[in-house]
């Protein structure tokens, strides 16, 4: 009897040894995560490697117009991006000024706020690993007479200035710019 309970008691020691020295069960939910939230992990590379990401994408007025917006979007969703939000606008000059505020002073800063504002352009959020990194890498360089053969400026862009496509540049820009169009409710998924 006295074995018994000295045996018992061994045991019940046991498992709740184990059951503490076991791995956590983590609540946070992988993938899921946006830039700067991701902290579980402490290497900086990988994190950065493996970020999720959104970036804002619009397809310029010349391309609506040509119908090339399923065409376009079709690259970037084969290269891994997901389209999370979409919304087709005619932006006023005074509205893509603002939107360009950066380039203000540059030669080509009133031609482009000309363009941008003279039809309607598709603007989209897409959601994706490095997705930053990742448009502009399907995007091409601004200029389509220099951008590699298979990137959307190549085969759809016609000049520096028609160029097809925007893609913001980095995360911080790409936050700015996303909430620039959409509110957090449109992008709820
Ligand atoms: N642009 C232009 N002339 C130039 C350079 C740029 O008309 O010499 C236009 C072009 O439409 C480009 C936009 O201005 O996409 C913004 O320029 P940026 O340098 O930011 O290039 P991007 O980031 O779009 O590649
Ligand atoms: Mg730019």
């Amino acid at each position: 009897m006295k074995f018994h309970s000295v045996v018992v008691a061994l045991m019940s020691l046991f498992f709740v040894e184990t059951s503490l020295s076991g791995a956590p069960v983590s609540t946070h939910k992988e993938g899921n995560s946006i830039p700067g939230t991701n902290v579980a992990k402490t290497d900086k590379s990988s994190v950065e490697n493996q970020s999720l990401q959104r970036t804002l994408s619009i397809i310029k007025p010349d391309a609506v117009e040509e119908n090339l917006v399923d065409s376009i979007n079709a690259r970037f969703t084969q290269g891994g991006l997901q389209i999370i939000a979409q919304k087709k606008l005619h932006l006023t000059k005074s509205q893509v000024e603002k939107f360009y505020e950066v380039h203000r002073g540059k030669v080509f800063y009133d031609g482009l706020c000309e363009y941008m504002s003279s039809g309607p352009v598709m603007v989209q959020v897409m959601c994706g690993k490095n997705a930053v990194s990742k448009n502009r890498e399907i995007m091409g360089s601004t200029n389509p007479n220099e951008a590699k053969i298979g990137t959307v400026r190549k085969d759809f862009g016609k000049d520096i200035r028609h160029n097809a496509v925007h893609g913001s540049d980095s995360v911080e820009n790409a936050n700015i710019e996303i909430s620039f169009f959409f509110s957090e409710l449109e992008l709820m998924q």
